[in-house]
């Protein structure tokens, strides 16, 4: 049966692993028994050696890759990734795992976009694992796993305070009975059997907790530790311990990992896969927002403003291809001491907010504070990266949303056919009219060209020689 660790490499049992692991040198070493696992496993696509793991640092990539590359990558082969679903892997994949954590809670710490990435990956995996289980087995796994998690004859629903507060889960995901979080079928039955006429106690199991919450509740305490882990690592790390130059090296191809989907220039023809990143370039925004931007003199002027105008100026500033990204990302991933949305997001946005009439702040400054929860900083007066967090930081309305709520801004032009959302719209147009740039300087730079050599040729009487070899 696969072991605990294999779904939960910080169980008692994966910690132990790691204690036995030898000298650290070995984890970028060769590893013969790990290539030959690789190889030999179920599908696994073996035709390109690059999609071998040969070491333990290689594999610690490969986990994160794989869930990148299925995120985004509309030809993603899961063959070439086959091997991280074979329990006996389970060793190497532990050590990977605590690599992984260690690289990134050391050098980008806790609420990066890299360890959002890396908890999100981890839940997906575990997700997976299970899927690839008979129904047996992953019955069984499950409680094990659980089991060692909850360590408590009975849950409050208080236990699960970290998962609450970080919305990983819901308090009506779970079923509870005087505050006590209900998982075992028999318990079910005890507590609610009697109260339940006319219906099977089992069925009702079954339909409101079953397999499914078990599991969504196994993972999403994974994902939770997680994150602590790295959390624990990088004030550790800051603290006082050196890092190993191995976990900085392994965290710089983490980052190589993360960058590579957004250079992309995917899409064909359309720059659909392009993004644009740099000083805002209102002559490629859409219609709507050029309408927004000048003011809303009509209905719908707030939420124009912080529903609309407010993600659609600061994505397109910051993070243009978020729809093509792998994990949520905030703003300071993109923008650290904020400068960006000070000095040029929050001026746009505002002055649109001034041109409305009435002008928005005049008669309600509160919006204000809206504008900045709608970035990430919750409900404060001033956007500081201490709050970050709080909130989601909004991502733009779709063309559809648009039509829906402020049909008066969507005056669609000939570009507005082969889009959905402003953002690709921005992004598109962006890709036009800088290839028609690049086509009108390479004309520019030949007729410079001929125009110069021209006089030079004449000057040298050369012309005739040209005319005759053409
Ligand atoms: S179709 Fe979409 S992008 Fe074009 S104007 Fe309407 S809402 Fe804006």
């Amino acid at each position: 049966m696969v072991g605990v660790s294999f779904i939960n490499p910080l169980s008692m049992e994966g910690r132990e692993r790691v204690r036995q692991l030898g000298s650290l040198d070995s984890l970028i070493q060769d590893n013969p028994e790990l290539i030959e696992l690789v190889t030999r496993s179920k599908s696994q696509d073996i035709s390109e050696d690059q999609d071998i793991p040969r070491n333990y640092l290689e594999m610690a990539l490969k986990r994160l890759e794989w869930y990148v590359k299925k995120r985004n990558d509309r030809d993603f082969n899961y063959r070439k990734f086959a091997f991280l679903f074979q329990e006996d892997i389970e060793k190497y994949d532990i050590i990977s795992f605590y690599l992984l954590s260690q690289a990134i809670g050391v050098r980008f710490g806790p609420n990066s976009r890299e360890s959002r990435l890396m908890v999100e990956s981890q839940g997906s995996l575990i997700q997976n694992r299970l899927e690839e289980l008979n129904s047996r087995e992953r019955t069984e796994i499950v409680l094990k796993a659980l089991q060692e998690l909850l360590s408590q004859e009975t849950v409050k629903w208080t236990f699960f305070e970290n998962l609450l507060s970080s919305r990983r889960i819901q308090l009506s995901d779970l079923v509870l009975d005087q505050g006590e979080v209900i998982m075992d079928r028999e318990d079910f039955r005890n507590r609610f059997g009697s109260r339940l006429q006319h219906r099977d106690p089992d069925k009702m199991y079954q339909l409101l907790i079953g397999q499914e919450l078990q599991e969504l509740i196994l993972i999403r305490m994974v994902m939770q530790q997680t994150e602590n882990y790295m959390a624990e690592v990088h004030e550790k790390a800051r603290l006082m311990v050196e890092p190993n130059p191995l976990l900085l090296e392994l965290a710089d191809k983490v980052t190589e990992i993360l960058i590579q989907p957004t250079t992309s220039y995917g899409g064909s023809g359309g720059g659909g896969g392009y993004s644009y990143t740099g000083p805002l370039n209102r002559e490629a925004f859409p219609p709507c927002v050029k309408n927004a931007l000048e003011g809303i003199k009509s209905g719908g002027r707030n939420d124009a403003i912080v529903l609309f105008i407010t993600p659609f100026v600061s994505y397109a500033r910051l993070c243009p291809d978020i729809f093509k990204q792998n994990v949520t990302v905030q703003v300071s991933d993109k923008d650290p001491e904020l400068q960006v949305v000070h000095n040029e997001v929050l001026p746009l946005i505002y002055e649109a907010a001034e041109r409305c009439v009435p002008p928005l702040f005049e008669d309600q400054p509160q919006e204000k504070i809206n504008i900045n929860a709608k970035l990430g900083f919750g409900m404060h007066s001033n956007l500081k990266l201490e709050n970050e967090g709080e909130t989601k930081w909004y991502t733009p309305m779709s063309c559809e949303k648009i039509k829906l709520h402020l049909p008066h801004l969507c005056r669609p032009d000939e570009d507005c056919k082969k889009i959905g959302n402003p953002l690709s719209y921005y992004n598109r147009k962006n890709w036009i009219l800088s290839k028609e740039r690049t086509e009108s300087e390479d004309n520019v730079g030949k007729e410079g060209y001929n125009e110069e050599k021209e006089k030079e040729d004449q000057a040298n009487g050369w012309i005739e020689v040209k005319k005759d070899d053409a």
